[in-house]
């Protein structure tokens, strides 16, 4: 029997796992080191106080099917020449087929004092704290309320300003809001690159007086005088000016916070950038349809470490893994690779307040391509806010990926 052997038990490495098994006919193993497994898409709600953390983790154990032979360790070195990984126990373990889905590593040294600050006092972030981000919340009494994100790419790219909208509306319920000027400081040059999205989004930030500076690329944080400070690019430009405190150092803007949430840098974990694997950014390179490495065509790259054009979500990653598994098992069976290609599809539940969202679905050429099953939820237009969609975030999605996508099921 073939062994198919992957890397990571998130959410590409269990969705893969079980789909495979209900295929049939192979041997699969997981390596992975962690004791829980986190549905990390509630974290924007745990920020906001409507989700229970709690209940976005589970034992690994309880996620990984039981007829995984489950390695629990690091993966550390690969050879692929002889179909050979190396764990950090010593350990080699040998594969036919090898899946990557290893996921993303938040790195806070590319931004110069974050490492120090982040997650302490008045600075927060869903990616590594979402409780901290409640209780900065919950504590700020105005001022300049700052939501950021870095220069390099990131999971979930609406994350920085889905908080930034239910911060708000937080705000204006508990009266803060008079007192308080909101930034979103960006590197980008549009809200989001979804035209009838960013349409809605611009409403949305009209509606409730966000001030919006894009190319704003930061590079440093000063915890302690609480400015964030920002090369600008040169699309730099505002939307809805406020005046609030900055300052200047040589090329340098500082912004002065009294609160800030901010999506740290994020790349390619260590083991796979300096990997055989890796394109030059350190992402595993792979073609885009297939998701099939580029050199190696017995190992695929999946998810968030996978060098593809698209959002890094767990919704891109439900329609990658049918696609890598039918490639798959058409290698075990020595047949061609199907014609059936991933087409980038990638999702964003941007939530605009309490009660409110909007869902952005794209696919590769940033083409709005919403799900026709959303109809039968009585939604006719995706793109505009809808209570239905929130009702989607919070209720329908976790249930579906915790019971169906995790256990292979399509949905
Ligand atoms: C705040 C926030 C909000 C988000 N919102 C959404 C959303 O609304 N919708 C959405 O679809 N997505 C969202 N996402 C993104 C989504 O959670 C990720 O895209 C998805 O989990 C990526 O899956 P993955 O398998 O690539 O990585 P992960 O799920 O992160 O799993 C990677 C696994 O690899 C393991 N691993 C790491 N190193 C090694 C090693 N050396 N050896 C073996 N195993 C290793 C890790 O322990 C981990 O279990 C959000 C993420 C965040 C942080």
């Amino acid at each position: 029997m073939k062994h198919i052997l992957i890397i990571g038990g998130g959410t590409g490495g269990i969705m893969t796992a079980s789909q495979l098994l209900k295929r049939g006919g192979v041997k699969v193993s997981i390596v992975e080191p962690a004791e829980y497994h986190y549905y990390q898409p509630a974290w924007t709600l745990v920020g906001a106080n409507t989700f229970d953390y709690e209940k976005t983790k589970r034992t690994m154990a309880s996620v990984m099917p039981s007829e995984v032979n489950w390695i629990k360790d690091y993966a550390e070195k690969f050879d692929p020449e002889n179909n050979v990984i190396e764990m950090k126990s010593g350990a080699k373990i040998d594969y036919d087929f090898l899946v990557l889905s290893p996921g993303i590593k938040i790195d806070t040294s590319l931004v110069e004092g974050l490492t120090e600050a982040i997650d302490k006092g008045v600075v927060c972030s869903n990616y590594t704290d979402p409780k901290h981000t409640w209780e900065v919340l919950k504590n700020f009494k105005g001022g300049t309320a700052l939501f950021t994100q870095p220069t390099t790419p990131i999971k979930c790219g609406g994350a920085p300003q889905k908080i930034m909208y239910l911060a708000e509306d937080h705000f204006r319920k508990t009266g803060v809001k008079s007192k308080t000027n909101i930034v979103f400081a960006t590197n980008g040059g549009v809200i989001f690159g979804v035209k009838p999205i960013a349409k809605t989004l611009m409403e949305v930030i009209d509606r409730k007086d966000i001030n919006i500076r894009f190319g704003h690329l930061l590079v440093r944080i000063d915890g302690e005088k609480q400015i964030a400070w920002y090369k600008m690019a040169d699309n730099n430009k505002e939307h809805n000016h406020i005046d609030v405190v900055t300052s200047k150092d040589g090329d340098l803007v500082g912004i002065h916070y009294d609160m800030l949430h901010l999506a740290p840098p994020q790349t390619a974990p260590d083991f796979i950038k300096n990997s055989p694997f890796a394109n030059e950014g350190g992402w595993i390179d792979v073609h885009t349809g297939t998701m099939q490495q580029t050199k190696y065509p017995n190992v695929f790259g999946i998810g968030d470490a996978a060098a593809l054009p698209t959002a890094k979500t767990g919704a891109a990653i439900r329609k990658q893994v049918p696609v890598i598994v039918e490639n798959l098992m058409r290698l075990v069976n020595s047949e061609e690779l199907s014609s059936k290609e991933y087409n980038g599809y990638s999702s964003c539940p941007l939530v605009t307040g309490y009660g409110k969202m909007v869902l952005a679905e794209f696919d590769y050429d940033s083409n709005f391509t919403p799900d026709p099953k959303l109809k039968r939820m009585l939604i006719s237009d995706s793109s505009k806010e809808h209570r239905r969609l929130w009702w989607l975030k919070k209720y329908i999605l976790p249930r579906l990926y915790w019971n169906k996508m995790l256990k292979g099921i399509d949905v």
